[in-house]
């Protein structure tokens, strides 16, 4: 039986209409929601997913205000800006875009955004209540896996969970989501052994390493769901070869324009093994942007006590 592709633009876009009621009820209580997005410098990357966030904020109906420091800014400076948003009655979320230039503490940045407006669940606050299984702001790459997995019926709950990478912005906190959910879960790192037999284990396959196509056939159990959550650009024309030999019109895309984007997984291998995946671009990317959504009005609802 083919695979099933987990099509994260759909359930993504599930999760974003559910939040117009909650918003229609926030406006009604004269406190429409309003996420501060703060852009350090002018990465080109970082550019695009604030443009991606900014303007899912506009079909909501969320206010989005983005702020533009030049990449000089220093670490003092940039506090200064969090912490007059923290102040601001009118702001409801703030996200400051990652990564940020050298020389700036993003530690001392991350931990200076008030708890009750961190709607990328980083702050140590927010970890805390992650770890305990209490309300709170959940990751959000993490957090849409598990709406992702929810949504399309995948069993968690028993089931033995693999997640190759150990960031706190994935990997740790994707284990900890899973283990509230019942799953046995394994976290996997680079001095992980026998890594490939390690994931075969597992019903329930996570990769976010940030290496293009490294999960071969080898790590995949026949029949597994395999969520990939990597975002990578490739412009090796051997690599994009090897890794999109099984997709003729993405081969000529690529051959075209000298890119792609891929994942952490071999696409091939996980149509030809897994049990259903998600493929990328369109399968965890939009469940992120989803899920800060609910984020800022689950943070404008708890401001405003709605
Ligand atoms: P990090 O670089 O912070 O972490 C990567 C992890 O992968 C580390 O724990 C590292 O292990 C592990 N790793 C690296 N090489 C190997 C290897 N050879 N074998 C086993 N493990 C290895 O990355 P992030 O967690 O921030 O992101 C991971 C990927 O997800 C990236 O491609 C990123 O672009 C993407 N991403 C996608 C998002 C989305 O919306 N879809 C959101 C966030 C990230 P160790 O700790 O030992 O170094």
């Amino acid at each position: 039986m083919p695979a099933r592709i987990l099509d994260g633009r759909k359930t993504g876009s599930e999760v974003r209409l559910e939040l117009l009621p909650r918003i229609a009820r926030l406006r009604a209580a004269k406190h429409p929601p309003a996420l501060a997005v703060v852009l350090v410098g002018d990465d080109p990357a970082s550019a695009i997913y604030v443009r991606n966030k900014e303007k899912a904020c506009e079909e909501l109906g969320i206010r989005s205000e983005k702020l533009t420091p030049p990449a000089s800014i220093t670490t003092g400076e940039l506090l200064d800006v969090v912490q007059t948003l923290n102040r601001r009655p009118d702001i409801d979320g703030i996200l400051v875009q990652m990564p940020l230039p050298r020389h700036v503490d993003a530690g001392q940045v991350l931990l200076a955004i008030a708890p009750e407006k961190d709607v990328d669940g980083f702050h140590p606050c927010n970890t805390g209540l992650l770890v305990a299984n209490q309300p709170g702001p959940r990751p959000c790459t993490p957090a849409g896996v598990i709406e992702l997995l929810r949504r399309d019926g995948i069993p968690m709950a028993g089931q033995e969970a693999v997640i190759i990478g150990r960031s706190d912005i994935v990997g740790k906190p994707q284990a900890m989501l899973l283990l509230h959910e019942h799953a046995t879960v394994t976290i996997c790192h680079s001095r992980t052994s026998n890594l490939p037999e390690v994931c075969r284990r597992a019903s329930i396959l996570v990769a976010a390493i940030g290496r293009p196509g490294f999960v071969t056939e080898e790590f995949i159990q026949p029949g597994a769901t395999v969520i990939d959550v990597g975002i990578n650009q490739v412009t090796n024309a051997d690599l994009a070869e090897r890794l999109l030999a099984h997709d003729a019109a993405r081969l000529e895309n690529f051959r075209r324009t000298g890119r792609a984007t891929v994942g952490d997984v071999h696409p091939g291998d996980a149509a030809r093994l897994a049990g259903a995946y998600t493929p990328v671009p369109g399968g965890v990317g939009p469940l992120t942007i989803a899920m800060l959504m609910v984020n800022t009005v689950a943070a404008a609802e708890r401001r405003a006590g709605v």
